[in-house]
């Protein structure tokens, strides 16, 4: 009896507990009228056409360490300061530069065609113009089993699939190994050079640009060439037909030596919890061919004017909001990396990243990695931002966004906004990443939940650490 009432207390005491955690207030009335504030208020807003329209036309594309790249820092620089960041700077490092140079690829068997094409970063320069015969390999796979000295005189072409459209982007990382991989096998089989298909969703002839993954230290010796689809389609044709196919080659991409990039950090300083920073982001670089619009000028200006909105509260949150444009991503991460080494004393103190570098389309979905605790602040979150569409995704996805990885890898928690993904490798990485692809819609639905979801987390204080 005596034990049977000490477990009826024991049970009503966790019930008790139990709604007590229930009952735990993780967002007050206050915090989720100013979120709903802030959404009513960016959808209004044409901040982010006027971030992303004035880096695209002002500075135009932004080769990670080229000169450019630096006129975007200052501008960077000088947006923080007008839009009312408390601090602003620039933190430099040093790069390797690799510059693409003027191309000209044409097929010269079965007859006389240009092709559409673009040098991939890191590639060499030809010596001389190549004029030579074409070995087709139907995807990477069958390159990989090519033998050593075999493609000497020679150029390997690897074909593939054209990239199936999805909301997820998923298939990229599997048709990117052509374009990482393929050069270490081609020029194992002695080749002199490799041309790819390109890693895209679009059926125009576009090339798509990209950086090659180096082999340990040691970039491509040969010169690798992308071409579009519909060229890559056509080389297919003509070799299931039996014609023999031929190129000429003349390609000046190559490294210049060391030279200087950075990062611009723009910080709104917490109120109550100055040490704790919010991190949010994306790239300043971009790839050369067009203007780094959706690749990811978006990524700039969604970051950059949700904390602009924040800014403009009677208060500031809690926690700082350090919106980082970090330098020279397409070329490796090499912002990313830098600005973890820089700040690898205070990795601790960043209670939360994430980065834009998806595009602009709709956000239509929430993702995290956070200790269970904060997953159910994150789950709150969700159910804020469900007026824009978006869905409560995984609790224990990794990542954060390209520039993030680094610092998730050193412990640092991170959410993401998922945007849609279905146009984005139609145009990612090619002359075709232009400012009239962004609708001005979508962008200022993007802005709204990163506004929304970044105040509440840096007005919360929810440990986020796994
Ligand atoms: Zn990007």
């Amino acid at each position: 009896m005596q034990q049977l009432k000490r477990l009826t207390i024991g049970a009503v005491l966790s019930i008790f507990s139990v709604q007590i955690l229930a009952a735990q207030v993780l967002i007050t009335k206050e915090q989720k009228q100013n979120a709903t504030q802030l959404m009513q208020t960016a959808l209004k807003s044409d901040l982010g056409m006027e971030i992303v329209t004035s880096l695209t036309t002002e500075i135009g594309p932004r080769l990670g360490g080229s000169e450019a790249e630096k006129r975007a820092r200052n501008w960077g620089l000088k947006l923080g300061e007008r839009l009312g960041f408390d601090t602003t700077k620039i933190e430099e490092f040093t790069m390797p530069f690799w510059d693409r140079g003027h191309l000209h690829i044409s097929l010269t068997s079965p007859y006389q065609q240009d092709l559409y094409g673009t040098a991939l970063g890191g590639a060499a320069p030809t010596k001389e113009t190549i004029n030579a015969n074409v070995v087709y390999f139907r995807d990477i796979h069958a390159l990989t089993e090519v033998k050593d000295n075999s493609l000497t005189g020679k150029v390997a072409f690897i074909d593939g699939d054209m990239m199936v459209k999805s909301q997820t982007g998923a298939g990229y990382g599997q048709a990117n190994q052509r374009r990482r991989i393929g050069w270490q096998h081609a020029q194992r089989a002695g080749a002199s050079a490799l041309v790819v298909r390109s890693v895209g969703s679009d059926s125009h002839r576009f090339p798509h640009s990209g950086m090659m993954s180096s082999d340990g230290d040691k970039w491509a010796d040969i010169p690798v060439i992308a071409i579009s689809n519909p060229d890559a389609d056509h080389l297919r044709r003509l070799h299931n037909l039996g014609k023999p196919l031929a190129i000429s080659l003349h390609s000046e991409s190559k490294w210049k030596g060391e030279v200087s990039s950075g990062n611009v950090i723009l910080d709104l300083i917490g109120s109550e919890k100055p040490e704790e920073i919010v991190l949010i982001g994306g790239h300043l670089d971009s790839w050369d061919l067009g203007t780094g619009a959706v690749d990811d000028g978006a990524g700039i200006a969604i970051t950059t004017a949700a904390a602009a909105l924040i800014a403009k509260l009677p208060k500031r949150p809690k926690r700082t909001i350090r919106v980082v444009m970090f330098g020279a991503e397409e070329v490796g991460l090499l912002g990313a990396f830098a600005y973890a080494k820089q700040h690898e004393a205070n990795l601790k103190n960043h209670v939360l990243a994430t980065e834009s570098d998806f595009g602009a389309q709709t956000i239509w979905q929430l993702v995290s990695n956070v200790n269970p605790k904060a997953t159910l602040l994150i789950d709150e979150i969700a159910k804020i931002l469900s007026p824009l569409g978006i869905v409560r995704g995984g609790s224990d996805v990794a990542g954060g966004g390209p520039d993030i990885i680094p610092m998730a890898a050193k412990g640092v928690p991170t959410i993401r906004l998922n945007q849609n993904g279905r146009d984005y490798f139609d145009l990612h990485h090619t002359p075709d990443d232009t400012l009239d692809k962004i609708n001005p819609n979508e962008l200022a639905q993007n802005i709204a939940a990163y506004a929304a979801s970044i105040y509440l987390i840096a007005d919360s204080e929810v440990e986020l650490k796994p």
